[in-house]
C-alpha cells in the first residue's frame, strides 16, 4: 500500500463482518468493494490465528494490509500465509513446561490436545481445527481445577509475564496485548486522519473505545453489550441489522457522512 490512507477500518470476525451461522461476508462486498474506491484500508481484527484470518484475508482481497490474530496478541504482516516467528509461543510453552506437574495437568491446552479434540470443543471441522491449532502468540485451553488451584497457577504465569483471560470455554494464556494495543500501534504506523472499528463482543469493547468511531454491530445469538461511554457522545454507535448486513449499511453510510470527507480535520 502506497501513500498514508485517510481512513483504516479494523474489523472484528465472528459475528460482526462474518455472520454467526454462515460465516459469510457476502452481504458486506457493496461496503468493502466502496472502501476499497476510496483507498480506506481495512484490517482484521479476530481472535482466530494467523492461517485462519489469512484465507479470509485473501478472499476479501485485502493481503496489501495487515491483520490482527489471536485477539490482539499478534499482527498478521502483509502478503504472509502465517507468522514466522513463533518465538513468543515457545516461550510461553516453555513457561507452562516449567510448572509443577500437580498444577500444569488441570490445563490442556491446544498444543496439549490433539487437532480432533480442539475441532471437538470448538465446533470447528479437523482441517480449521488443525489451522487454529498454529498458533505464534497466544494459548487457549481448558482448566478443570479449583480456583485456589487456578489463582496459584496464574499467579506463577504472570511471574513469568503472561496473562490469562477467562472466556465463556477458554482460559488464554497470553503476553498481554489486546486488539486495542495492536489498533494504537498500527495507526500510529499508517497515520490514518481517522480509525473506526467494529465489534460486537466484549472482546472488541477496547478496540471499539480505542477507534475514533466505534461501531457495535448487533449480534441477536449473544448478550447485548452494555451501554459504552462513547455512545452518548455519537463517538460509538449501533448497527442496526446483524452481521455483514449491519457492517454494510453501516460503512455505507459512514462514507457518505462528514467523517470519511477529505476536509475532515482529526
Ligand atoms: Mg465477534
Amino acid at each position: 500500500m502506497s501513500g498514508k490512507p485517510h481512513t483504516l477500518v479494523f474489523s472484528d470476525l465472528d459475528g460482526t463482518l462474518l455472520d454467526h451461522q454462515s460465516y459469510e461476508w457476502y452481504a458486506a462486498a457493496p461496503a468493502i468493494d466502496a472502501l476499497k474506491s476510496i483507498n480506506a484500508g481495512l484490517i482484521l481484527a479476530s481472535s482466530k490465528t494467523a492461517p485462519e484470518v489469512a484465507t479470509v484475508r485473501a478472499e476479501l482481497k485485502i493481503e496489501h494490509w495487515p491483520a490482527i490474530v489471536e485477539n490482539g496478541a499478534g499482527v498478521l504482516a502483509s502478503h504472509s500465509d502465517d507468522c514466522k516467528e513463533v518465538s513468543q509461543y515457545r516461550s510461553l510453552l516453555s513457561s507452562l513446561q516449567k510448572i509443577s506437574p500437580s498444577l500444569r495437568r488441570h490445563f490442556t491446552g491446544f498444543d496439549d490436545m490433539p487437532v480432533k479434540k480442539v475441532a471437538d470443543i470448538t465446533d470447528l471441522s479437523v482441517k480449521n481445527a488443525a489451522l487454529a491449532k498454529q498458533r505464534a502468540f497466544s494459548e487457549p485451553g481448558i482448566w478443570t481445577g479449583n480456583n485456589a488451584e487456578k489463582e496459584i497457577f496464574l499467579k506463577l504465569l504472570r511471574e513469568e509475564g503472561i496473562h490469562a483471560q477467562q472466556g465463556g470455554r477458554f482460559l488464554t494464556l497470553s503476553y498481554g496485548a489486546n486488539k486495542a494495543d495492536q489498533l494504537l500501534m498500527l495507526a500510529k504506523q499508517f497515520e490514518p486522519c481517522r480509525t473506526i472499528a467494529l465489534g460486537d463482543a466484549p472482546n472488541d469493547i477496547a478496540m471499539l473505545e480505542a477507534a475514533d468511531i466505534g461501531v457495535i454491530v448487533a449480534n441477536p445469538d449473544a448478550p447485548p453489550l452494555p451501554m459504552l461511554d462513547g455512545e452518548a457522545e455519537g463517538r460509538i454507535i449501533r448497527t442496526k441489522d446483524a452481521g455483514p448486513n449491519g457492517w454494510n449499511a453501516t460503512i455505507l453510510d459512514l462514507i457518505a457522512n462528514p467523517p470519511f470527507n477529505e476536509n475532515t480535520i482529526h
